[in-house]
């Protein structure tokens, strides 16, 4: 089936063609979208709408589903695919590209700045392989709610706009049925895309590429004689944030390749991801990951390795001179630890409500994380009732006691923490407001997705529209919502989720 009906320029106000578009063969080529039987609206992102100035009646229109399906084309641009390489658990993959996804519109948002829209799901490409070019459901809800949960944590993000389900059948494991997830970016270039052209040994075309991405994206640094540096070290130092940001969360990628590594620093491709429940520092989500490569504690020594993939691939951009140019790259890549380090340190003290920075602020942080791990407590429980503890008397936190194990080494902490908060005159009620602002009281568990999932592929999609405005409001409690903070029923502790989307 390929009955992608053109563009109509009556129904949606025409959006730009993608300026990454105008670079090209061999980075992008046009490819159309495969159209999905009876597409069905299952959610859209109104705010986000919004930002992209599309107003609610636009969003509810046939004309929008049918563009969100992949069943018909935004007026004013053509869908393309774009082609890159990756370093998949190690291993270098020449040839990957968008497999399943096509690049459909550029959007100037209210804030001034483009944004690209993708779709995932959206049938085959030249880059499918032998796959199929779709997205099943239970994935492209679990992508589509991740986004969004992330951005309201305050993470960098690749965003999601709308979700599109059909009772088409795809075949995996088992038969299921084909969604499409809109994805919304200001750029989707990945590692990936600058890696496929080094190896490749075409590193004329790495010019191109790093231009266009500069002058979209860092316009501060295009005029610079080193704008491949600044930008360079701008994504190192993003990147080394960003794993801060998701260890601060407990977030795990699961498919940490460079593929999936975002050129602006932006967490990218939602697959066999989770937010960890009871904490072990060496969880893995991704039940394919069997040697644990993108364990939890592993993420940020993978971000860091990752940024020299890039640089790697980007050395010919640094100078011509191949011993000059490694200089550079290792100038830059050697601030990621430190990067890293400050961020992460910075984190835990804003989770631990430690308003002053000290010498000994790791110990403290340490000893916490390592009585969480070893009692396997619940990782986003345990720190968002660290909030409610007086440290004026020896009252214990309520909820916190119950999460602990050890509660032995538990209370000679607590202790220790009391002293360090009544040393810096900590304003308990100040201090708590401070801590429940970075230690998010919801975020999407791995059985609340799983709830979702279930109630969708039987034909309730009320709870992907309740959990989608419930993550939206991480930090603050809401009322009869508790049940979405609980640590999940003992049968549903392992859901096991794999890359196979
Ligand atoms: P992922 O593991 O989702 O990051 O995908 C790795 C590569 O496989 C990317 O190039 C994807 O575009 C491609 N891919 C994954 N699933 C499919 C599919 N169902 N059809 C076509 N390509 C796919
Ligand atoms: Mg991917």
């Amino acid at each position: 089936m390929n009955d992608v009906r053109p563009a109509d320029v009556n129904i949606v106000s025409p959006a730009l063609q993608p300026s990454f578009v105008t670079l090209g063969a061999p980075y992008v080529v046009p490819v159309p979208t495969t159209a999905l039987a009876t597409p069905q609206l299952l959610h859209v992102n109104t705010a986000l709408g919004a930002e992209l100035g599309l107003d609610d009646a636009t969003l509810q229109s046939a004309a929008f589903v049918d563009i969100m399906a992949g069943n018909r084309a935004w007026p004013g641009a053509e869908s393309h695919s774009s082609v890159y390489g990756g370093h998949q658990f190690g291993t270098w993959v020449p040839r990957l590209g968008d497999g399943r996804a096509h690049l459909i519109a550029e959007i100037v948002a209210a804030d001034g700045g483009r944004r690209e829209l993708q779709l995932k799901g959206s049938g085959p490409t030249p880059y499918s392989r032998f796959a199929d070019g779709r997205a099943v459901l239970r994935s492209s809800i679990r992508e589509y709610l991740c986004s969004e949960a992330m951005h309201a944590l305050g993470i960098p993000t690749t965003r999601a706009l709308a979700l599109v389900g059909s009772p088409q059948p795809v075949r995996r494991e088992t038969i299921e049925s084909a969604a499409v997830v809109c994805r919304v970016a200001p750029s989707l270039l990945r590692f990936g895309h600058f890696e496929y052209f080094y190896y490749r040994d075409e590193h004329a075309e790495l010019t191109p590429l790093a231009d266009h991405l500069i002058d979209t994206q860092f316009p501060q640094f295009s005029q610079r004689t080193d704008r491949y540096a600044a930008w360079l070290g701008e994504v190192v130092a993003r990147t080394a944030r960003l794993m801060a940001d998701w260890q601060a969360v407990g977030f795990c990628h699961g498919v940490m390749n460079t593929d999936n590594f975002s050129a602006i620093g932006l967490t990218l491709d939602y697959g066999p991801f989770g937010f960890i429940d009871a904490f072990d520092v060496h969880h893995i989500c991704n039940h394919t990951d069997e040697g644990g490569r993108y364990a939890y504690d592993q993420q940020p020594m993978i971000g860091h390795w990752n940024c020299s993939r890039l640089l790697q691939a980007c050395l010919p951009l640094l100078d011509t001179d191949p011993q000059r140019a490694v200089e550079i790259a290792t100038a830059i890549l050697d601030r990621f630890p430190a990067l890293y380090g400050e961020a992460m340190t910075q984190r835990w003290r804003n989770k631990l409500g430690l308003a002053e920075a000290r010498d000994d602020d790791r110990e403290l942080i340490n000893r916490f994380l390592s009585i969480l791990d070893r009692g396997h407590s619940d990782f986003t429980r345990s720190f968002r009732a660290i909030s409610r503890l007086n440290s004026h008397d020896d009252a214990p936190a309520h909820g916190l006691r119950e999460e602990i194990a050890d509660l032995e080494r538990y209370d000679a902490w607590i202790a220790d923490y009391r002293a360090r908060l009544r040393s810096e005159g900590s304003d308990d009620a100040a201090r708590a407001v401070r801590m429940n602002a970075v230690n998010p009281c919801y975020v999407l568990r791995n059985h609340l997705a799983q709830a979702a999932i279930t109630a969708a592929e039987g034909g309730d999609f009320s709870e992907i529209a309740r959990l989608f405005s419930l993550l939206q409001r991480p930090y603050d409690e809401q009322p009869g919502n508790e049940m979405y903070a609980a640590e999940p029923p003992p049968a549903l502790r392992h859901i096991e989720v794999s890359c196979s989307s």
